[in-house]
């Protein structure tokens, strides 16, 4: 059975604590100061539990009897209903929106362009958020922890959807002022609207993502900000819960596949922690593999695993072959560069925890042409509820895996779209336009050629008869 938080009087500082990834450092550090790296070794840290010490569920549905507790904004929370299994917080000082109801659909339209068995292909929707992307699971995670510091400003760079989920959650409780960096032209109006709309303080940086990001650490290192990008460790003990509600709503039981788009990498990180945290606790007998989808125009992750074989190798990643390939790319002026903007990332802060989530998960990385992309993501909205350019190349990761034969037409395999459909309208509009000029303009430059899952328009003149045999020509 399970137990609330209060009934086990947790405290922040004794039963979770930070810990440095690599297994020759291990440094641990109590929950009362964020780290983003580690001070001595300069590695990522993960949240750790004193698991012996958390009342956890005996079996993972053991919270379906959450379900019957939804008038408590904890228990409603698609994240915070799994808050035994991220006790870094009492109860008491969990901040939420309501985040985290979300949908898996069994599309079985976009399952068979992938090339799978009827049944077998599942879209996990978390876009339906409420600023419109996963990244609101990690974000009531990071506030919570922000909160509990007594913050009063929080900051992180970002392709946009990180922004809107930090100008949202700010705006919404009230409890901070937002600071969000972003790179010049790189983000979608979609995206860019909500942060002006929720109120934060928008700085326009004259480069790209990446410096964006290395930009954002200094300032907030400099003035003491709370920084809520990925290598937020307390952000990655949110997104874990994505994972939950697909194991949820597959009746727990665990899929063969998780395919997932690769950007900076926390979604693939905090999926594979999820997966070694329940089989630790023997809430899970079986790891589904996983699959993570560089976009071909930001394929860092691509390249440095499946091309240059580097691997987490117990904790001992091979760091020749990565400074190799970022002096490559410095050499060569080398940016990242794909209409799927929420991917458009080319020096992944996650790296190292991906890799290790990819040797749990016995998993592989593919890349995805944005023409790839695009036609996965007309799929989509064609089969089920639509997602963003970023999103769809999970779908067409799952249909070039499908074609190699590395998975089964027989497998389950649950793609995680990461964003809502209405993030990006101009990457939408451009594919189905009638309009040549608008089509080459905004995706010519970006390989795309043809669109052939286009839904286009037709044209009528503003006559009775000509409108009715229009319609009984084409529906
Ligand atoms: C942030 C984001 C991604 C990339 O996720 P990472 O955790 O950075 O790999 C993918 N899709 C969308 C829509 C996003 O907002
Ligand atoms: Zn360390």
């Amino acid at each position: 059975m399970i137990q609330s938080a209060q009934q086990h009087n947790m405290t922040r500082t004794d039963l979770a604590f930070q810990r440095c990834i690599n297994p020759d450092c291990a440094a641990t550090f109590d929950t009362g100061k964020l780290h983003t790296s580690c001070p001595k070794c300069g590695n990522l840290l993960d949240v750790a539990y004193d698991w012996d010490r958390v009342a956890v569920p005996e079996k993972l549905s053991d919270f379906e009897a959450m379900w019957s507790q939804r008038f408590n904004p904890v228990r409603f929370s698609g994240v915070w209903r799994f808050h035994e299994l991220l006790p870094f917080v009492p109860q008491k000082n969990i901040v939420t929106v309501g985040e985290g109801q979300t949908l898996l659909q069994q599309a079985d339209a976009v399952g068979k362009f992938v090339g799978m068995d009827a049944g077998q292909l599942h879209l996990q929707y978390e876009g339906m958020n409420p600023s419109g992307s996963f990244k609101d699971n990690g974000m009531c995670a990071a506030i919570t922890h922000a909160n509990l510091l007594g913050a009063e400003r929080a900051a992180c760079a970002s392709t946009g959807n990180t922004s809107a989920s930090l100008a949202l959650y700010c705006s919404a409780t009230q409890l901070m002022k937002a600071i969000i960096f972003i790179g010049s032209g790189k983000i979608s109006y979609g995206k860019l609207s909500q942060a002006l709309d929720y109120g934060a303080l928008t700085v326009q940086l004259a480069g790209d993502f990446d410096d964006a990001m290395i930009r954002v650490r200094e300032v907030a290192e400099q003035l003491g900000i709370y920084l809520v990008n990925s290598v937020n460790p307390f952000r990655l003990e949110g997104q874990k819960t994505i994972m939950f509600r697909v194991l949820e709503a597959l009746r727990w039981e665990v899929p063969d596949w998780i395919v997932v788009p690769g950007g900076n990498l926390g979604n693939s990180s905090s999926f594979g922690k999820a997966f070694m945290e329940l089989k630790q606790l023997g809430l899970i007998d079986r790891v589904p593999r996983l699959a993570v989808i560089n976009a071909s125009g930001a394929d860092t992750l691509y390249e440095l695993h499946e091309r240059r074989g580097v691997r987490w190798n117990g904790g001992h990643v091979n760091l020749d072959p990565i400074r190799e390939y970022n002096d490559y790319m410095d050499q060569n002026g080398i940016k990242a560069d794909t209409l799927a903007s929420a991917i458009e990332i080319n020096r992944p802060v996650n790296l190292k925890k991906c890799l290790r989530a990819l040797e749990f998960c016995d998993g592989v990385v593919r890349q995805v042409s944005d023409q790839e992309i695009l036609d996965a993501k007309a799929k989509v909205g064609a089969g089920g509820f639509g997602c963003e350019p970023a999103s769809a190349a999970s779908v067409a990761g799952a249909k070039v895996l499908r074609r190699e034969g590395v998975i089964a037409a027989s497998d389950r395999v649950v793609c995680v779209l990461t964003g809502h459909e209405l993030k990006d309208p101009t990457a939408t509009v451009a594919y189905h336009t009638t309009d040549q000029d608008v089509f080459h303009k905004t995706l010519g430059s970006r390989g795309v050629t043809k669109a052939s899952h286009a839904n286009k328009a037709i044209a009528v003149p503003n006559e009775l008869d000509d409108i009715i045999k229009a319609i009984q020509l084409y529906a």
